[in-house]
């Protein structure tokens, strides 16, 4: 890999962002190509903002604790460019029955050999906001958990790209294409052709397609619909409360705009797109709360909105090289996470693009999940 690689970026969402940003200020030129007139309009403008540590899959859970104390703790050139805080601490419950809760304790004492707080507790002694934990059900709590702001987030990641040197794109489709002698570039606007040494493929649920019609052989993806439903502004609610997870009974939690951000971790599978909140969704919600939150079971829903949340198979993330396309590097299928990893990706992907390998990202090498072409 050159010192001063052209790097092309497909996707302006919180993958694209921090790819960006990791390479931009290694030194490569990089330019970010994003379809919308602005970024972040999908997942990564979408999402619940909750900073979760505690995750029981080990090799998410070392990125997540990184994220999480990167956003804390933003890098000299990323604070530089701030105008909001990325995340406020908050703390956070996870109420897990018997079985979530075995899975969880490892990632428990790993999260307490590096030195976080977090503890198991008596959910009787928690703000639930409402939620009924499982009879036998225990609380993990993290009191450094928080909620990130995402569009901080995304903003920031981009203006520090930016100022290293990045050109950002917007309104800029973008098709990835063998070029010359086994090159790869991308196309875009007006048929425009842009060489590159490397494409890095961010382009969210959207990923497996475009790679595919460039001849890659990308990892199969799965995209699934989540709603989350704001219930206006309450008597009572304490703006500084953490979130609440009940993931044994999929129903989570957290203030927000003096009322509270619900959702009852509902997933459909749906095909790329822009997603649209489905009509029945507040019934649904309605339905799960009458066992996981009776409280809110019957409480209007001042507003609601869907995203889609991308998965491979094995729900590991897909970071790294196309088994079948030279110079296509995959960042993709961040699921349910990628608001909390997005910063602790910046400086690995930046690595593993320059032809080294950061153990960190080993387990999500593309090529456990593609076929390669004979
Ligand atoms: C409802 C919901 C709740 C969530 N809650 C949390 C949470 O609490 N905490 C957390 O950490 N994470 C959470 N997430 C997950 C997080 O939002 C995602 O993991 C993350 O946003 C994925 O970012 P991305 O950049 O991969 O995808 P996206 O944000 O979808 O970005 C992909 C971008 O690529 C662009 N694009 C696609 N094709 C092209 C093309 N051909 N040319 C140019 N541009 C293209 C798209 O327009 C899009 O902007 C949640 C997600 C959802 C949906």
């Amino acid at each position: 890999m050159k010192d001063r690689a052209r790097v092309v970026v497909i996707g302006g969402g919180l993958a694209g962002a921090t790819a960006a940003w990791g390479l931009a200020r290694r030194g490569h030129r990089v330019i970010l190509f994003e379809r919308e007139e602005r970024p972040g309009v999908h997942a990564s403008g979408r999402n619940a903002g909750m900073i979760r540590r505690l995750v029981a899959e080990p090799a998410i859970a070392t990125l997540a604790r990184e994220g999480a104390r990167l956003l804390g703790e933003p890098p000299a050139d990323l604070a530089r460019v701030l105008d909001a805080a990325l995340v406020r601490r908050t703390g956070s419950v996870l109420l897990a029955a018997p079985p979530e809760a075995a899975a969880l304790r490892p990632a428990l004492a790993t999260a307490q050999a590096a030195g976080l707080g977090a503890h198991e507790a008596d959910p009787r002694a928690c703000a639930l906001h409402g939620l009924r934990p499982l009879p036998g059900a225990t609380a993990f709590v993290t009191p450094e958990d928080g909620v990130g702001d995402p569009h901080a987030v995304l903003s920031a990641l981009l203006r520090a790209a930016r100022a290293a040197g990045a050109r950002v794109e917007c309104d800029a489709p973008a098709r990835v294409r063998a070029g010359a002698a086994g090159a790869v570039g991308v196309e875009t606007r007006g048929e425009r052709f842009v060489p590159a040494d490397v494409v890095v493929n961010a382009a969210g649920p959207w990923a497996e397609d475009l790679a595919r019609a460039a001849g890659a052989s990308p990892p199969p993806l799965s995209h699934y619909r989540r709603h989350l439903f704001y219930t206006g502004p309450l008597e009572g609610i304490d703006p500084d409360a953490g979130w609440v997870w009940d993931v044994s009974q999929g129903f989570y939690a957290r203030p927000e705009s003096a009322g509270l951000l619900l959702c009852a971790c509902d997933e459909e599978a749906r095909p790329p797109e822009d997603a649209r909140p489905d009509a029945a969704a507040a019934l649904r919600l309605a339905e799960k709360a009458a066992r996981a939150a009776p409280r809110w079971s019957e409480h209007p829903v001042a507003r609601l909105w869907a995203g889609l949340r991308s998965f491979a198979p094995d729900r590991l993330f897909v970071i790294g090289w196309d088994a079948g396309l030279r110079g296509l590097f995959h960042l993709t299928a961040l699921g349910g996470h990628g608001l909390t990893v997005s910063l602790a990706l910046a400086e690995p992907v930046a690595l593993a693009v320059e032809g080294r390998t950061p153990a960190v990202l080993a387990p999500f090498a593309p090529t456990r999940l593609q076929a390669v072409p004979s």
